[in-house]
Order: C-alpha cells, then structure tokens, then sequence
C-alpha cells in the first residue's frame, strides 16, 4: 500500500532513518524541519498520512494538528510523543491526531502503525452524505434544498449531484472526466464544457465572490476541488 507521507521532524538522522525505511517500503516521503514549514506543506499538498514530532522548532506538533484540524483537513496524523509523557498522548488525541507513538520507537512498530492508519483512513471514506454545511451554505442533499444565510437557494438537479459528488470527496481532486462519467453518467452531448458551466452556477449560487471561489475551487489542466 504505496502512500505519500509528510514527516514534520526535527532530528535530521531520525529524518533520513525514517526517510529510507519508508521508502524503502514503497513510500513517497517529503519531510519539514520545524513546525511552520510542516504546517505550510501539510496545508498545500495532499497526503495520505503525516508524522508529526511533537517538539519541534517554532511550533508545537499539537499546534499544526489543532490548526490542520481546525482548517477541515483530515489528514491522518501520527503523533511522536516523548517516551513516558502520557500527558502528550491525552492531548495528541484530543486535538485530532490518530495514533501516537512514543520515542525511542522500534522502526518496525511505526511500520505497522502506519499501514493500520493508511488501512483505517482508505476504508472509511466519506460516506454518502445527506447534509452538509459550509461558510452559511446549509445543503440538505436529501430533500435538495438549499440555503445561503437563511435565504433558499433553488438548485437543479445535476447541480447537486455535482455538489455532493464534490462535496463527498471534499479535499480531492476530481478531474472533469470523472464528473462527467459519475455525474452525467456520459450522456449525449455532454461535454467537459458541461461541467465547467454547471461548476460556475454553484459559485453564482454558493459562493461570497463567484470570481475568487473559497469552496468550489479550480485544478487547473485538471477538474475541480471541493476545499472543506
Ligand atoms: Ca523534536
């Protein structure tokens, strides 16, 4: 199970050990040296799974979980804990970080704690939704209705089921082909240009400024994003 995995560390040997075993097991690996960079990537680019030291140089591991958190990303998050501290492992699991592992650490027990997390994260998607809410926008996807700041919001059918389609997969990017296979089901006369169209009504609908979209966001030479 090959996966792309951020490790915010410090300690540059402990850095290029856990660099070279991940690899060596398929991995992609990227890694930060300190809390802000590894807050910056863990925010612009996607991964599977991020390793994050709790001491680190310029701010604390629970500080780039409690704001990963706090931003919708759900990225699987394993906390490095100092040995004994079982303090830090209340706290790395209140503030949403999903396993942890105490230093000094057998290497093979991380390999196995990261296959369980990767397992765990890619088995529970996110399931079919029937509301959901952001910045003011309510989506009640079974009754299809919608509101902005109280006000409904009419919204036609392939306009929600682009919605929700995006909206499921929030965080993804989901190319223009799959839009038009999953949500128009490749019907006649459909094209990519279909897609864009439809995309820029939800923002006419949805979004504060339609030009600069916050939610429904655009992958360029790719499809589109929803951005929880
Ligand atoms: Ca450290």
């Amino acid at each position: 199970m090959s996966a792309r995995i951020l490790i915010v560390e410090d300690e540059p040997g402990l850095v290029m050990t856990l660099t070279d075993m991940l690899v060596a097991e398929g991995h992609e690996v990227d890694a930060a040296p300190d809390g802000p960079a590894g807050l910056r990537k863990a925010l612009k680019e996607r991964y599977d799974l991020i390793i994050l030291d709790v001491m680190l140089p310029g701010m604390s591991g629970f500080d780039v979980c409690r704001t990963l958190r706090s931003q919708g990303r759900d990225t699987p998050v394993l906390m490095l804990t100092a040995r004994g501290r079982v303090a830090d492992r209340v706290v790395g699991l209140k503030i949403g970080a999903d396993d942890y592992l105490a230093k000094p650490f057998a290497p093979e027990e991380l390999s196995a704690r990261i296959e369980a997390l990767l397992r765990r994260a890619r088995k529970e998607p996110y399931g079919p939704l029937e509301r959901f809410e952001f910045g003011d926008v309510t989506v009640d996807f079974e009754h299809g209705v919608a509101l902005k700041a109280g006000q409904p919001v009419p919204l036609a059918g392939k306009e929600l089921q682009l919605l929700r389609y995006l909206v499921e997969r929030r965080g993804q990017t989901v190319s223009r082909e799959e839009l038009l296979r999953s949500v128009w089901e490749y019907s006649s006369g459909v094209t990519s240009r279909t897609v864009d169209v439809h995309i820029a009504w939800l923002r006419q609908k949805l979004e504060d400024s339609p030009q600069s979209p916050r939610w429904i966001q655009t992958v360029r030479g790719v499809g589109y994003r929803f951005v929880p």
